[in-house]
Parts: structure tokens; C-alpha cells; sequence
């Protein structure tokens, strides 16, 4: 195999032994720091490793994590940010899959519905139980009883507790519920259970969960070619994207995880062959509440029988989703003008006093969903289903699939790597541990709730020095891990004066270098915190700040800056106004 003279080599193919045991037994300090990227890599490199995933969204974290934590050596690269492809582009929601009711897959209903409530128990901080309305209307597609046999399935399928099961309101209750809605022909609705999450912090505190378990990780990490050893995948040159270096990183086995991107892997394999890719894209746009000020999550029909979600979310609504074929730039997909219109006339058709404009648009992001092609059908009629394809060469492949099936995707991987280990004649590797395992600032005690833990903890805000609503902000993004803000917000006045940041924003800043890797504005304004989408005016007040306390902490040159600054006010410009189509 030839190696270039400027990339970085690791050991042979280990024969790889599971370490097991708790992230403190394996004497990971957990480091996670945008300063720890290079060290990562270089680690990466210089270990002989059992697994190498290409592709850090929620795939290839979920995958991280299990691997980690059965003891094997295992590394994840990103060639832009984790979360930055589909998984911080979805509509957010851990569902039970009612979808998949309408398409009769009960297999995938009873499974994603099962696993929503282990995404649940684990991460508690990121997934919020969350009422959503159903209404239905003279000559729609759904009436009262294909509604209430539809969701009484559905609750069954997917294991809803008792008192979190259907309920069906006639027209005069749905209207009480949401007065906003259409009420021309309205004869009633169905309320069921779903979660509501962030996908790209849910992304992120798997990962970190990962790291601790001993994974390494790097984001602006691009793998690009793979190595083979007597014609088997053996790893991949890795190219850092912040400073050029390669590096080349040997593991037993390679799994693409890399989402719309899955294809290209397998071009890079010469193994894109039978079932490939087809990418569509969704589109979702936000809306000040003042504006919009939707009370109950809704997901109705759209005028051409398709369904779209309305959901409120900390003082914003936000409307979702289109589904259309998409050729474009795949990491750059970008509401259009049809996008955008296609939603207005939805919003407008069902919630009509509102007379939604373009103008009240104050926010929206583009996401490709990773499906796998079925000839003949329409994209939204399509399956969601996740499947795992190996190559001649050994190289595993997973595609499809939803954010709520993570975890279950990820033993199924780690599972397989099980059985090729054991085909090569090593010792049998320890069952999946994540059922129970909590992620990343999920460790707020069992007993009496999340709720709880959040009022046990306000205090520990306030006294350093953030208001209770700061506090409590903090305290649902972070869960467990709050402690550190706080920390954080009382020792780094200096800085945050320095910089004129708020205190509470100042902690969740530093808490993104030091925790979570963030290397640009852009994954803080995105990716850590989701403001760029819910709450845009904000970024636009503090982005010079942020830049400049990031600038001096991670000590950007003046042009990288300015690229960083240009970069972020792209994102910011795009989210706002619509791409020709
Ligand atoms: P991605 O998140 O795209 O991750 C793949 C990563 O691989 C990317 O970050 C990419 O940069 C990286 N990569 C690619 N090539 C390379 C390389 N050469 N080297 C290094 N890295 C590479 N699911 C739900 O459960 N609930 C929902 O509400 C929901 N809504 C959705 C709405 C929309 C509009 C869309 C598009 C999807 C939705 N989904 C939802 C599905 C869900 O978001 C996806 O299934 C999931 O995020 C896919 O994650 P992934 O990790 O496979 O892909």
C-alpha cells in the first residue's frame, strides 16, 4: 500500500481486544475540545483500530457510542461539522412513525415506537414529550373513524403508556385546543403523543457520550480514499480541512455512515451497485410567534394530500416539510422559491386568518433525506427504512433510516462487525450496552423526572449569577452537563465583559470550545444552540461578539476570521431568502 510521504500512519490492523468498562475505567479524560481536534487525529492515526466510521450524524454517532462502549477501539470523522448534513435538517421530532401507518409498514411502527421511548429515558434533556393535533375535515382523507382506529393502532404498535394514549375532540374541543385552524368544515381531531427533540444537540450528546467512552472523534475531517489490504477495506486517508494535513487511519473495519453521501463512499469502494440513493429534499420555515403564535403542534393535510407538521418551539412556529426530488449541491441544500411557497400556501390553507407572507419568514433550513431508491413510487410515498449494505471488500454501508431509530441501527451495525470479528477468529464481543445507557448530560437521576431535576437545579444557576430563565434555559439544553455551564458562566466574567456577551451566552460559548468541538461560528450559531434557526435576531446582535471571543480563544488568523464572519452570514442570508429554483 502506498503511503504519501505527508500523511500520518497508525499500527497494523489490531487484533483488537474489547476494553470494556465504564469511560472512567478505560481512563478516557473525555476530551472533546476544539483545541483536542489535531491531538484526535493524530491519535487516530497512530492506533491500530477496530472500527473507523466516515460520516458523524446521528448514524454514525449512534454507531460511535455502541462501539465505544463494548470495548472497541473505534474513531469517527466528519468532513463538516457533526450533525452539519441531514442531522440538524430534520423536523426535529422523535416520532413513533404514524407515517409508516398511513404506508402499512407496522413493523417499523411497533419498532421506532419502542425505541422513542429508550431515546427517551436516555436523554431526557433533549427529547420533550409533546401533544400533537390531528384535525380532520369534511372530504379530507382522514374522518373520525379511519382517526381514532388509525391512532389507537398506532399507540398499541408503538407501546404508548396508558395515560398518554389518543384522544379524540370533536370540532368545538380541537378549536379550543388551536383556535388558529381552519374552521370551515372542520369535524374534529385526534391528539396523540409524540417527542420533540434537538437533532443536532441529540447528534452531539451521543457523541460525547462516545468520547467518553474512549471513541475519537473529529469534525472538519474529510475521509478521502479508502486503504485496502490484500483487497479488503482497511481504512482511509483522512484530510483535516482546517489545516490541509492527512492523515491515514487504519482500522479492522469501515462503516459509511456518511447519509446522502453514502453513494459517494461506495463510488470510492467501486461497490455503487443493485439499490442506491435517491435524495429528496425537505424544507421547513420559521416564524416569530408574535406573528404566528401557534399554542398546539399540528400535523395536517396539505392541499395536494400530502402532511405537514406546525410546531411551536421556544416563542417561534415553525412549518414543515416539502418532499421533492433534489440533484443540487448536497451539502448545501437551500430553500427555494417554490419551497417557500409551497409551504405559505399550506400554513395559509389550514391556519387562514393568518395570511402568512414571505415577509414574516424570519428564518428556514433545507434537509436531504438519504432514502433508498424504489422505482415507480413518488417521493413521499418512498420507505424510511434503514438498510445495511456490505461490500465485496468488507466495507459496511447503512442508509435510510430516522433520527428515533439510532440506536437500534447502530447495535445492528456493531452486531455485524460482531460476526465478521469472530469469522477472523477473535473473542466474541460483549452485547450492546446503549439501551440503558444514558447519553450526554442525561444523567439527571431516575425517580421523579427531568421537571424535578430542573427545579433541584435553578438554584445552582442563580447562584452564579444567571437569572432563573437563563438557568432554566441552560439547564433543558444541557441536562446533566449544566453543572459545567455554571461553572462556567461564574469564572469567565472577564471574559464575557471582555467580549460584551451576556454571561449566560459567554458559558454555553466556552462550554462549545471546550465540550463539544465547535471550531466556527457557524457550529455554535447552528449546531450548538439552534439560534440561527429560532432565533436569527439574536445571532445578528451577537455575532461580532461571538466571533471575537472566538477569535481570541481559538486563535483564529485575521483572514480565517474573516472567512469564519462570511461563512455565518451566508447561513444567515440564505436562511432568509429563497434560492432561484
Ligand atoms: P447525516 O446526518 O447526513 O450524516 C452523514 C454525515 O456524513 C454528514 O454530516 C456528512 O458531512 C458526513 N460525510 C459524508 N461524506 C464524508 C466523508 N467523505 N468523510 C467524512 N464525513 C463525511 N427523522 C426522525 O426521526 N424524525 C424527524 O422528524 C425527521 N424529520 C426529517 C425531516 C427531513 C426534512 C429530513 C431530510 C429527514 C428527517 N428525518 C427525521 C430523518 C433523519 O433526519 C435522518 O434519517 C438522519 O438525520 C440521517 O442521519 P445520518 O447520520 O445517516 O446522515
Amino acid at each position: 500500500m502506498e503511503t504519501p510521504a505527508n500523511i500520518r500512519q497508525n499500527g497494523a490492523n489490531s487484533a483488537g481486544g474489547g476494553r470494556g468498562g465504564t469511560p472512567e475505567e478505560n481512563g478516557s479524560r473525555g476530551g472533546f475540545a476544539a483545541w483536542d481536534r489535531t491531538r484526535m487525529l493524530q491519535a487516530m492515526s497512530r492506533e491500530p483500530l477496530d472500527l473507523v466510521i466516515i460520516g458523524g450524524g446521528i448514524t454514525g454517532a449512534g454507531i460511535a457510542l455502541d462501539a465505544a462502549a463494548r470495548g472497541l477501539r473505534t474513531a469517527l470523522v466528519e468532513m463538516q461539522d457533526f450533525a452539519a448534513g441531514t442531522s440538524s435538517r430534520s423536523t426535529k421530532l422523535i416520532h413513533g412513525g404514524l407515517r409508516y401507518l398511513k404506508q402499512l409498514e407496522f413493523g417499523v411502527v411497533a419498532e421506532v415506537g419502542r425505541e422513542r421511548a429508550v431515546v427517551y429515558e436516555n436523554g431526557p434533556h433533549v427529547t420533550i414529550p409533546e401533544k400533537m393535533l390531528l384535525p380532520f375535515y369534511r372530504g379530507g382523507s382522514l374522518g373520525p373513524v379511519t382517526t381514532s382506529l388509525g391512532l389507537m393502532l398506532y399507540d398499541r404498535l408503538a407501546g404508548v403508556k396508558r395515560d398518554e394514549r389518543r384522544v379524540m375532540l370533536s370540532a368545538e374541543e380541537t378549536l379550543k385546543r388551536e383556535p388558529l385552524l381552519k374552521r370551515e368544515g372542520l369535524r374534529g381531531g385526534g391528539l396523540y403523543v409524540e417527542y420533540r427533540t434537538d437533532d443536532a444537540r441529540l447528534t452531539l450528546e451521543v457523541l460525547k457520550r462516545a468520547v467518553e467512552f474512549g471513541a475519537l472523534a473529529a469534525n472538519y475531517a474529510a475521509a478521502e480514499s479508502l486503504l485496502y489490504l490484500s483487497g479488503r477495506v482497511a481504512g482511509a486517508v483522512v484530510r483535516d480541512r482546517i489545516t490541509g494535513e492527512r492523515y491515514e487511519v487504519r482500522a479492522r473495519h469501515v462503516v459509511n455512515a456518511a447519509g446522502p453521501w453514502v453513494d459517494t463512499i461506495r463510488e470510492m469502494d467501486k461497490s455503487k451497485e443493485g439499490k442506491t440513493l435517491r435524495l429528496t429534499k425537505g424544507v421547513h420555515i420559521v416564524f416569530d410567534g408574535e406573528r404566528f403564535p401557534l399554542r398546539q403542534s399540528i400535523y395536517f393535510d396539505t392541499p395536494d394530500g400530502r402532511m405537514v407538521f406546525a410546531i411551536p418551539r421556544d416563542g417561534k412556529t415553525y412549518v414543515g416539510t416539502t418532499d421533492t426530488d433534489y440533484r443540487g449541491d448536497t451539502a448545501r441544500p437551500v430553500m427555494d422559491r417554490d419551497d417557500l411557497d409551497y409551504l405559505l400556501n399550506a400554513a395559509n390553507f389550514i391556519f387562514p386568518s393568518l395570511k402568512l407572507t414571505s415577509r414574516d419568514v424570519e428564518s428556514s433550513w433545507a434537509g436531504l433525506r438519504p432514502l433508498i431508491r424504489q422505482e415507480g413510487k413518488s417521493p413521499s410515498e418512498v420507505s424510511r427504512r434503514d438498510e445495511i449494505f456490505v461490500s465485496a471488500s468488507g466495507l459496511i454501508s447503512i442508509a435510510g433510516g430516522k433520527l428515533t431509530g439510532y440506536r437500534k441501527m447502530a447495535e445492528k451495525v456493531v452486531n455485524l462487525v460482531g460476526m465478521k470479528r469472530k469469522a477472523d477468529g477473535l473473542p466474541a464481543q460483549p452485547p450492546s450496552r446503549t439501551r440503558n445507557l444514558p447519553i450526554s448530560g442525561g444523567d439527571v437521576g431516575g425517580g421523579l423526572g427531568f421537571g424535578d431535576f430542573v427545579r433541584r437545579m435553578l438554584p445552582v444557576g442563580t447562584a452564579a449569577g444567571l437569572s432563573e430563565d437563563e438557568s432554566s434555559r441552560i439547564l433543558r439544553r444541557y441536562g446533566s452537563n449544566s453543572r459545567r455551564l455554571f461553572q462556567l458562566a461564574a469564572e469567565s466574567r472577564d471574559f464575557a465583559e471582555r467580549h460584551g456577551l451576556p454571561a449566560a451566552l459567554a458559558a454555553q460559548l466556552l462550554y462549545a470550545m471546550e465540550a463539544e468541538m465547535a471550531v466556527k461560528p457557524e457550529d455554535f450559531w447552528i449546531r450548538r444552540t439552534g439560534m440561527l434557526y429560532f432565533d436569527r435576531p439574536q445571532v445578528v446582535k451577537w455575532k461580532e461578539a461571538v466571533s471575537s471571543a472566538m477569535a481570541e480563544r481559538l486563535g483564529w488568523s485575521e483572514t480565517q476570521r474573516k472567512e469564519y464572519d462570511r461563512e455565518l452570514d451566508r447561513f444567515l442570508e440564505e436562511a432568509v431568502n429563497p434560492a432561484m429554483p
